[in-house]
């Protein structure tokens, strides 16, 4: 592409310099009202990457949602240096309307990629960003939080093998750096396949619930990622002589019974095999209450903040 020809995105043109926004139609309300997808693009004079901020692919999960509100409101792409900035704050818009991760029918917008546009609801939208977008992008970073009241700590995660993505994590350079496949028909794993577009997910919280920490880590490593790409200057306040914890891969430790779920070590901290995290008690006061142990060494990079769980409910994510 020459320097002078303009970017096609959704229904819009964008030349070098310009910025502005562009609708993805996504359906509608039963009460025949349209639902459309925002995305705020930002084009540099000179040329570079394409790069997509996406939050709200899991309706409930706001943390992502703030991180890319804080980007448009301090207007952090208006004075890009190259490429374009491509920024989609809300993707699964009747999930962020009914505080819920999917979308009406149930289905899971992260499991229906790539999509078709005669498919379901969630396949629609999926359609809908992988040709409208997705097809244009260079690089596309995902936010996500934990769900359920499981929290995450900041982290980004990468597919094993793709050498872009892994250069990516570590330009952003959050605390934790996990490289994990990613589940079959998710934005991550179906874009590399078809469009060998690399994704960053970045998972950060906990649904529902605002956690500074991680807004904090995602609007740093966003800064820090684009620095590195030459597209902002010297992000001063992000910065950090930090190394990322690496982990390449993670195991869920899970309730073997029922009842009220105290943690006693949280995620963010290593932890040793055979050392106490946390207790099961019984709500009654009869059973002798059940002590959790870490089944190995590891990174605790997430854990469940509910008081009730139930027999199997995933307790502690541990990553090695
Ligand atoms: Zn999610």
């Amino acid at each position: 592409m020459s320097d002078i020809s303009p970017l096609a995105l959704a229904n819009g043109e964008f030349y070098p310099g310009q910025s502005g926004t562009v609708e993805l139609v996504a359906g509608q309300l039963p009460s025949g009202n349209p639902v459309s997808i925002r995305a705020h693009v930002f084009r540099s004079f000179r040329p570079g990457p394409t790069i997509l901020l996406l939050a709200g692919v899991h309706g409930d999960e706001i943390n992502g949602v703030e991180i890319l509100r804080r980007c448009l409101r301090t207007r952090t792409f208006e004075h890009l240096i190259s490429g374009t900035v491509v920024v989609v704050p809300l993707l699964n818009v009747y999930g962020f309307n009914n505080f819920s991760r999917d979308v009406p029918d149930g289905k899971d917008v992260n499991r229906s990629f790539p999509g078709t546009s005669s498919g379901s609801l969630a396949s629609r939208i999926a359609a809908g960003l992988s040709k409208n977008l997705l097809a244009h992008c260079d690089l596309a970073v995902d936010l996500h939080t934990g769900g359920r009241g499981l929290f995450n700590y900041p982290q980004i995660r990468y597919s094993p093998g793709d050498e872009t993505a892994e250069a990516a994590a570590l330009a952003f350079n959050p605390p934790v750096v996990l490289a994990s496949k990613a589940p079959s028909k998710s934005l991550r794993r179906s874009a590399h396949k078809s469009l060998g577009l690399s994704v960053l997910t970045y998972e950060g919280g906990e649904n529902l619930r605002y956690d500074g920490h991680s807004i904090q880590e995602g609007l740093a490593g966003i800064k820090r990622l684009l620095y590195d790409r030459d597209m902002l200057k010297r992000p001063c306040n992000a910065l950090t002589d930090r190394s990322p914890v690496r982990l390449v891969a993670s195991s869920w430790v899970r309730a073997s019974r029922a009842g009220l779920f105290q943690w006693s070590k949280r995620s963010g901290y290593p932890v040793r095999k055979g050392e106490p995290i946390g207790m099961i008690f019984d709500p009654h006061g009869v059973k002798p209450n059940k002590r959790i142990l870490s089944p190995r060494e590891g990174f605790i990079i997430g854990h469940n903040n509910s008081a009730l769980v139930s027999q199997g409910d995933a307790l502690f994510h541990i990553g090695y």
